[in-house]
């Protein structure tokens, strides 16, 4: 059991990638916090971490909103006493051309996949110890362009480079900040794109292993990073995508 007893937040955990990390973490020990801005989607992960023999916690809130993410941290802290781990996963995705891209558009992708891991990240960091991790799900959008993904690619490539600089941050006390860059995932963020067979036709072309990724192959890799098996990486993006950026 790699996390036992360790206390883990992960955001966006009431399905997909975030659900997935959570049933992760509570079969290897650790108690998790699940939260997203839908009560009852949250409850009915939390019932899934408990039959499966987890521990949890559910706190609906807006990481784009300073009071909400606080109130998180202060739930936390009230049921469990401490915080080890914590992963940024909430995001949205938007397919939009610029030209059509609304400032209030922008706004809410940003505010969520980055202004979002900020606030997280400063929240929890007083009551981190030597040895914890922050893990933040960014994108092979972060990596490289995508046609009417501006705001996404834009938040996501943010996300890596404040990955690093947060890395330099906290190395003098031993926390280590590393992200995830996924390639396409079988979730709910994909499912209308991949109702267009075109679409899901150029995806699948774009990954060398010619299928979409599972939910738990993006959770065992936060799972890597957030562990000491990963004690000397930090400021690093481990890109899981089927080989796609390799072309
Ligand atoms: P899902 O849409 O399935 O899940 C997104 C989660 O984030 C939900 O729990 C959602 O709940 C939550 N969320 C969204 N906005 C907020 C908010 N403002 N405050 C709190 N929670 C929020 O997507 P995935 O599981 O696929 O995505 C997880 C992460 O992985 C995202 O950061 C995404 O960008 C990234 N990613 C996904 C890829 C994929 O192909 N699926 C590829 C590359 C990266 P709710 O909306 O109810 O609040």
């Amino acid at each position: 059991m790699r996390f036992k007893n360790k206390v883990v937040i992960i955001t966006g955990s009431s399905r997909g990638i975030g659900k997935a990390t959570a049933l992760a973490f509570v079969r290897e020990g650790a108690k998790v916090v699940i939260t997203s801005r839908n009560k009852r989607e949250c409850e009915q992960a939390a019932r899934e971490v408990e039959n499966a023999g987890g521990e949890c916690i559910v706190y609906a809130c807006d990481v784009s909103k300073a009071k909400d993410v606080n109130n998180l941290v202060k739930q936390t802290l009230k049921a469990f006493g401490r915080i080890d781990i914590l992963v940024n996963n909430a995001g949205v995705f938007l397919v939009k051309p610029i030209q059509e891209m609304t400032e209030k558009d922008w706004d809410t992708v940003l505010d969520i996949n980055l202004k979002g891991p900020f606030l997280l990240s400063k929240a929890v960091m007083p009551h981190l110890k030597s040895g914890s991790a922050i893990v933040n799900i960014s994108s092979v959008l972060g990596e490289v362009g995508d046609p009417r993904t501006t705001a996404y690619c834009a938040s996501k490539g943010g996300l890596i480079t404040f990955t690093k600089a947060l890395a330099l941050e906290l190395a003098p006390r031993n926390i280590r900040v590393n992200a995830i860059g996924p390639g396409p995932i079988k979730t709910q963020m994909l499912a209308e794109a991949e109702k267009n067979p075109q679409y899901k036709k150029e995806l699948l072309e774009w990954v060398p292993l010619h299928r979409m990724g599972e939910p738990a192959e993006i959770a065992n890799a936060i799972l890597f990073l957030a562990s000491d098996d990963a004690s000397y990486i930090t400021g690093h993006c481990l890109f899981v995508d089927g080989g796609g950026l390799a072309q």
